[in-house]
Protein backbone atom coordinates (compact mmCIF):
# COMPACT_ATOMS: atom_id res chain seq x y z
CA UNK A 1 0.00 0.00 0.00
CA UNK A 2 0.90 3.60 -0.23
CA UNK A 3 0.94 6.32 2.27
CA UNK A 4 0.91 10.18 1.81
CA UNK A 5 2.61 11.36 4.14
CA UNK A 6 1.77 15.24 3.18
CA UNK A 7 -1.91 16.45 1.92
CA UNK A 8 -4.06 19.07 3.55
CA UNK A 9 -7.15 17.14 3.62
CA UNK A 10 -8.08 19.56 6.46
CA UNK A 11 -8.28 22.53 3.78
CA UNK A 12 -11.28 23.85 2.82
CA UNK A 13 -10.84 22.89 -1.24
CA UNK A 14 -12.13 19.82 0.35
CA UNK A 15 -15.33 20.27 1.52
CA UNK A 16 -17.56 19.41 -0.52
CA UNK A 17 -16.46 15.85 -1.46
CA UNK A 18 -13.59 15.22 1.22
CA UNK A 19 -15.02 11.40 1.62
CA UNK A 20 -14.99 11.15 -2.06
CA UNK A 21 -10.90 11.92 -2.43
CA UNK A 22 -9.79 10.04 0.29
CA UNK A 23 -12.21 6.84 -1.13
CA UNK A 24 -10.54 7.61 -4.79
CA UNK A 25 -7.53 7.72 -2.59
CA UNK A 26 -8.13 4.34 -1.46
CA UNK A 27 -8.91 2.99 -4.47
CA UNK A 28 -5.82 3.90 -5.82
CA UNK A 29 -4.40 1.80 -3.50
CA UNK A 30 -3.47 4.96 -1.17
CA UNK A 31 -4.42 3.77 2.43
CA UNK A 32 -2.86 5.92 4.98
CA UNK A 33 -2.57 10.19 4.96
CA UNK A 34 -0.57 12.22 7.14
CA UNK A 35 -2.76 15.46 7.26
CA UNK A 36 -0.32 18.77 8.20
CA UNK A 37 -1.80 21.38 10.05
CA UNK A 38 -0.36 25.33 9.11
CA UNK A 39 -1.78 26.83 11.98
CA UNK A 40 -4.42 26.31 15.22
CA UNK A 41 -7.41 26.00 13.37
CA UNK A 42 -5.75 23.79 10.61
CA UNK A 43 -4.28 21.78 13.12
CA UNK A 44 -7.45 21.29 15.00
CA UNK A 45 -8.86 20.11 11.67
CA UNK A 46 -6.56 17.87 11.35
CA UNK A 47 -6.95 16.20 14.27
CA UNK A 48 -11.02 15.82 13.72
CA UNK A 49 -10.52 13.97 10.47
CA UNK A 50 -7.81 11.78 12.70
CA UNK A 51 -11.45 10.62 14.67
CA UNK A 52 -13.30 10.17 11.82
CA UNK A 53 -10.95 8.26 9.80
CA UNK A 54 -8.79 6.37 12.78
CA UNK A 55 -6.20 4.35 11.26
CA UNK A 56 -6.31 6.01 8.08
CA UNK A 57 -5.36 9.72 8.50
CA UNK A 58 -3.11 10.79 11.36
CA UNK A 59 -2.36 14.33 11.77
CA UNK A 60 0.35 16.66 12.42
CA UNK A 61 0.26 20.06 14.27
CA UNK A 62 2.41 23.19 13.45
CA UNK A 63 2.58 26.73 12.70
CA UNK A 64 3.72 27.15 8.73
CA UNK A 65 6.39 29.92 8.23
CA UNK A 66 4.01 31.90 6.35
CA UNK A 67 2.00 32.36 9.35
CA UNK A 68 5.33 34.11 11.01
CA UNK A 69 3.89 37.13 10.37
CA UNK A 70 0.59 36.44 12.15
CA UNK A 71 0.06 36.47 15.88
CA UNK A 72 0.37 32.73 16.43
CA UNK A 73 2.13 31.66 19.10
CA UNK A 74 4.07 27.90 19.76
CA UNK A 75 2.16 28.06 23.10
CA UNK A 76 -0.93 27.31 21.47
CA UNK A 77 0.53 24.53 19.55
CA UNK A 78 1.87 23.21 23.36
CA UNK A 79 -2.16 23.65 24.80
CA UNK A 80 -3.23 22.01 22.10
CA UNK A 81 -1.03 19.36 22.61
CA UNK A 82 -1.28 19.28 26.16
CA UNK A 83 -5.03 18.43 25.80
CA UNK A 84 -4.56 15.31 23.80
CA UNK A 85 -1.69 14.36 25.85
CA UNK A 86 -3.97 13.56 28.67
CA UNK A 87 -5.28 10.22 26.73
CA UNK A 88 -3.04 6.70 27.38
CA UNK A 89 0.08 6.86 25.09
CA UNK A 90 -1.80 4.37 22.47
CA UNK A 91 -4.77 6.59 22.12
CA UNK A 92 -2.42 9.84 21.97
CA UNK A 93 -0.07 8.51 19.00
CA UNK A 94 -2.96 7.37 17.25
CA UNK A 95 -3.92 10.95 17.04
CA UNK A 96 -0.62 13.13 16.52
CA UNK A 97 2.24 11.69 14.99
CA UNK A 98 4.67 14.44 14.47
CA UNK A 99 4.95 18.49 14.49
CA UNK A 100 4.60 20.28 11.55
CA UNK A 101 4.53 21.69 9.43
CA UNK A 102 6.90 23.97 10.33
CA UNK A 103 10.19 25.18 8.86
CA UNK A 104 11.94 28.98 7.30
CA UNK A 105 10.33 29.74 3.44
CA UNK A 106 12.09 32.73 2.36
CA UNK A 107 10.66 33.04 -1.13
CA UNK A 108 8.45 35.50 -0.11
CA UNK A 109 10.87 37.91 0.96
CA UNK A 110 13.14 38.40 -2.19
CA UNK A 111 14.30 41.21 -3.00
CA UNK A 112 13.23 42.68 0.65
CA UNK A 113 15.21 43.43 3.91
CA UNK A 114 13.21 41.30 6.25
CA UNK A 115 15.22 40.55 8.54
CA UNK A 116 13.01 41.08 10.99
CA UNK A 117 10.58 38.72 9.75
CA UNK A 118 13.05 35.93 9.09
CA UNK A 119 14.74 36.06 12.64
CA UNK A 120 10.32 35.70 13.33
CA UNK A 121 10.49 32.22 11.48
CA UNK A 122 13.45 31.07 12.81
CA UNK A 123 12.43 31.40 16.61
CA UNK A 124 8.65 29.94 15.87
CA UNK A 125 10.54 26.92 14.13
CA UNK A 126 13.00 26.45 16.79
CA UNK A 127 9.97 26.05 19.71
CA UNK A 128 8.55 23.96 17.54
CA UNK A 129 11.53 22.08 16.94
CA UNK A 130 11.64 21.96 20.72
CA UNK A 131 8.15 20.85 20.99
CA UNK A 132 8.85 17.95 18.69
CA UNK A 133 11.72 16.84 21.06
CA UNK A 134 9.87 17.19 24.49
CA UNK A 135 7.14 14.98 22.94
CA UNK A 136 9.47 12.73 20.67
CA UNK A 137 7.51 13.47 17.83
CA UNK A 138 9.02 13.72 14.42
CA UNK A 139 9.03 17.29 12.62
CA UNK A 140 7.53 17.80 9.19
CA UNK A 141 9.87 20.58 7.65
CA UNK A 142 8.98 22.59 4.90
CA UNK A 143 12.30 25.02 3.80
CA UNK A 144 12.72 27.37 0.85
CA UNK A 145 15.52 29.04 -0.04
CA UNK A 146 16.26 29.06 3.34
CA UNK A 147 18.62 26.14 3.57
CA UNK A 148 21.64 27.54 5.47
CA UNK A 149 19.34 29.15 8.38
CA UNK A 150 17.48 25.81 8.40
CA UNK A 151 21.01 23.83 9.17
CA UNK A 152 21.59 26.60 11.86
CA UNK A 153 18.63 26.38 13.67
CA UNK A 154 19.17 22.60 13.50
CA UNK A 155 22.94 22.41 14.47
CA UNK A 156 22.40 24.55 17.11
CA UNK A 157 19.48 22.41 18.97
CA UNK A 158 20.42 20.28 21.97
CA UNK A 159 19.92 17.04 19.65
CA UNK A 160 18.50 16.34 16.41
CA UNK A 161 14.77 15.55 15.47
CA UNK A 162 13.88 12.46 13.72
CA UNK A 163 11.64 14.22 10.65
CA UNK A 164 11.27 14.85 7.11
CA UNK A 165 12.30 17.35 4.81
CA UNK A 166 9.37 17.45 2.96
CA UNK A 167 8.80 19.06 -1.00
CA UNK A 168 12.08 18.43 -1.36
CA UNK A 169 13.90 20.83 -3.22
CA UNK A 170 17.54 21.06 -2.56
CA UNK A 171 20.79 20.34 -3.96
CA UNK A 172 23.55 16.88 -3.37
CA UNK A 173 24.45 18.85 -0.28
CA UNK A 174 21.29 19.15 1.05
CA UNK A 175 20.67 15.37 0.23
CA UNK A 176 24.35 14.50 2.62
CA UNK A 177 23.09 16.78 5.10
CA UNK A 178 19.67 15.19 5.71
CA UNK A 179 21.48 11.58 5.31
CA UNK A 180 24.18 12.63 7.65
CA UNK A 181 21.37 13.54 10.35
CA UNK A 182 19.29 10.82 9.53
CA UNK A 183 16.50 12.84 8.14
CA UNK A 184 13.72 11.90 5.04
CA UNK A 185 13.03 13.49 2.11
CA UNK A 186 9.61 13.85 0.89
CA UNK A 187 8.99 14.11 -2.84
CA UNK A 188 5.77 15.40 -4.48
CA UNK A 189 4.06 16.04 -7.97
CA UNK A 190 6.47 18.25 -9.30
CA UNK A 191 8.48 15.44 -9.86
CA UNK A 192 6.63 15.10 -12.93
CA UNK A 193 8.20 18.20 -14.47
CA UNK A 194 10.86 19.51 -12.62
CA UNK A 195 14.23 19.45 -14.34
CA UNK A 196 15.81 19.68 -11.10
CA UNK A 197 13.98 17.48 -9.14
CA UNK A 198 14.65 14.81 -11.90
CA UNK A 199 18.22 15.68 -11.98
CA UNK A 200 18.14 15.13 -8.35
CA UNK A 201 15.97 12.20 -7.51
CA UNK A 202 18.41 9.50 -8.51
CA UNK A 203 20.77 10.41 -5.93
CA UNK A 204 18.23 10.04 -3.01
CA UNK A 205 18.74 6.58 -1.21
CA UNK A 206 15.39 4.68 -1.21
CA UNK A 207 15.89 3.95 2.37
CA UNK A 208 15.27 8.28 3.43
CA UNK A 209 12.39 8.99 0.67
CA UNK A 210 8.79 9.20 1.54
CA UNK A 211 6.24 9.77 -0.88
CA UNK A 212 3.76 13.36 -0.74
CA UNK A 213 1.37 15.30 -2.48
CA UNK A 214 1.20 18.50 -0.63
CA UNK A 215 -2.34 18.10 -1.87
CA UNK A 216 -4.41 20.43 -3.02
CA UNK A 217 -1.00 21.97 -4.35
CA UNK A 218 1.54 20.89 -6.63
CA UNK A 219 -0.80 18.51 -9.06
CA UNK A 220 1.29 16.49 -11.26
CA UNK A 221 1.31 15.84 -14.79
CA UNK A 222 -0.77 15.91 -16.56
CA UNK A 223 -3.38 17.15 -14.41
CA UNK A 224 -1.90 20.31 -13.86
CA UNK A 225 -4.36 23.13 -13.58
CA UNK A 226 -6.29 21.07 -11.40
CA UNK A 227 -6.59 20.29 -7.66
CA UNK A 228 -4.15 18.09 -6.44
CA UNK A 229 -5.68 14.95 -4.69
CA UNK A 230 -3.98 11.66 -2.69
CA UNK A 231 -4.84 9.34 -5.75
CA UNK A 232 -2.28 10.65 -7.59
CA UNK A 233 0.93 9.06 -5.12
CA UNK A 234 1.06 6.08 -7.56
CA UNK A 235 1.63 8.62 -10.40
CA UNK A 236 4.43 10.20 -8.27
CA UNK A 237 5.64 7.11 -7.62
CA UNK A 238 6.14 5.57 -10.69
CA UNK A 239 8.09 8.67 -11.93
CA UNK A 240 10.56 8.22 -8.51
CA UNK A 241 10.57 4.67 -10.35
CA UNK A 242 11.90 5.25 -13.26
CA UNK A 243 14.34 7.69 -12.30
CA UNK A 244 15.93 5.65 -9.74
CA UNK A 245 16.17 2.57 -12.12
CA UNK A 246 14.08 0.87 -9.84
CA UNK A 247 10.57 -1.20 -9.47
CA UNK A 248 7.30 0.52 -8.59
CA UNK A 249 7.10 -1.98 -6.09
CA UNK A 250 10.73 -1.08 -4.52
CA UNK A 251 9.64 2.69 -4.56
CA UNK A 252 5.90 1.19 -2.36
CA UNK A 253 7.45 -1.06 -0.34
CA UNK A 254 10.46 1.27 1.07
CA UNK A 255 8.66 4.33 1.00
CA UNK A 256 5.85 2.47 3.19
CA UNK A 257 7.96 0.90 5.56
CA UNK A 258 9.72 4.87 6.10
CA UNK A 259 6.75 6.21 6.86
CA UNK A 260 5.67 3.51 9.12
CA UNK A 261 9.19 4.14 10.92
CA UNK A 262 9.38 7.69 10.95
CA UNK A 263 5.39 8.47 12.38
CA UNK A 264 5.26 5.31 14.44
CA UNK A 265 2.15 4.03 12.18
CA UNK A 266 0.81 0.45 13.04
CA UNK A 267 2.51 -1.81 10.02
CA UNK A 268 0.20 -2.98 8.07
ZN1 LIG B 1 5.22 23.00 2.87
ZN1 LIG C 1 2.06 21.47 3.01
Amino acid sequence: MYIDTHCHLNFDAYDTDRAMVIGNAKKAGVKQFIVPGVDIWSSQQAIALTQKNPGVIYAAIGIHPYEAQHDWNVHDLDRLMATYSNRTIQHYNDIIVAIGECGLDYHLYKGEAAVSRKDYQKKLFEAELRLALAHNLPVIIHCRDAFDDLYSVLDGLPSMPRGVIHCFGGGLADIRYARDRKLYVGIDGNVTYSKTLRTIVPDIPLSMLLLETDAPLLTPAPHRGTRNEPKYIPLIAKHIAELMHVTLNEVKTATAKNAECLFGLPPH
